[in-house]
């Protein structure tokens, strides 16, 4: 039995997830009043070696040379202006971190950034271990904040609009993640997939690009690499199943921003997620991610793939087998 080093227990909570170019900081309609009870994560991710912290209106040290991302001039260059920033509207008291490739500043004291910023390290390693060969080609900020209040005034200050969501989101357009951290760091880790999608797999269709970072809002370790858990999505897709609502994969895969961020956007986060799930857990995930992002061109969906990576001749005998195996799934 793997050895699970469980992160973002609990408040996996819903995702907002805004696509590239997109000004709305809201979500494209992701389901309501289906979150978890709100939980605190169980155990704390084992980041590497924190980065050292800037003390409010100072420069951060830059990032360590290693794998550093961005120069050191560029994260001063960078950090100078978002202090000017965050001075301007009225958040000069964040405190901010590098964690290359982002810049992490929080409302809480800089040891709870300190930790929360273990999550962005931890996911953005293993994620990059796993699925990801480039990184978001400019620096991203992730802000934290502390309490849903100290979020909607953040989120307006910095976007000059409320959060259509209280839990998190990305937003390409104002080059930040936007967290309630309160609701734990299930959000996080499912929105820190995006901009790397969208850096290493621009062409993504949304059932991948949400399929991925909904697999991640729970996720742990498992012989050293990142894996997705049951969460609380497992529920809502077993009553679309039970009620023979969820659409084949054809179609799921083939949906375009519009369809899929429209009506029954819940089944069709809750059905990416575990057949990513079930790829992973047959451990073909990987490979499929590499196949599809190679192949795009001749396969923009991903279905061709899928069958492939699948070994299946007979998809909709898939189907009915894969619904079984979601319907035997548990959570939690
Ligand atoms: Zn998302």
């Amino acid at each position: 039995m793997a050895r699970l080093l469980l992160i973002a227990v609990g408040a996996a909570a819903l995702a907002g997830c805004t696509k590239a170019a997109s000004s709305e900081p809201a979500p494209p309609g992701e389901p309501r009043g289906q979150a978890p009870p709100r939980q605190a994560p169980a155990v704390e991710p084992r980041g590497q070696a924190p980065q050292k912290q800037a003390p409010p209106g100072q420069a951060a040290e830059p990032a360590a040379a290693a794998g550093a991302t961005f120069s050191g001039a560029a994260y001063a260059a960078h950090i100078e202006k978002l202090r000017e920033r965050l001075r301007a509207r009225k958040l000069g008291h964040l405190n901010v971190r590098i964690e290359d490739p982002f810049v992490v500043a929080g409302d809480g004291t800089p040891e709870e950034l300190e930790q929360r910023s273990r999550t962005v390290r931890w996911a953005a390693d293993r994620l990059e271990a796993s699925f990801f060969a480039r990184r978001p080609a400019k620096i991203l900020d992730v802000f934290l904040f502390e309490t849903a209040d100290s979020y909607e005034r953040g989120v307006e200050a910095l976007t000059g609009r409320a959060p259509g969501t209280p839990y998190g989101f990305y937003s390409s357009a104002h080059d930040g993640l936007f967290m309630n951290i309160a609701t734990g760091g299930g959000t996080l880790v499912h929105e820190i997939v995006h901009p790397y999608v969208e850096a290493d797999f621009p062409a993504a269709p949304p059932w991948l690009n949400e399929g991925l970072g909904s697999l991640f809002e729970q996720s742990a370790e498992r012989g050293g690499r990142i894996v997705g858990l049951t969460n609380w999505r497992l529920a809502g897709l077993q009553r679309a199943i039970a009620r023979d609502a969820v659409p084949s994969f054809r179609t799921l895969t083939g949906l375009d921003g519009v369809a899929f961020y429209g009506d029954d956007s819940g089944t069709h986060y809750a059905q990416s997620r575990y057949l990513l799930y079930y790829l992973q857990e047959e451990g073909l995930l990987r490979d499929f991610y590499r196949a599809f992002r190679a192949g795009h061109g001749k396969d923009p969906t991903g279905y061709a793939t899928l069958v492939q990576s699948l070994g299946e001749r007979d998809m909709a005998a898939f189907q009915r087998r894969w619904e079984r195996y979601v319907a035997g799934l548990r959570f939690p």
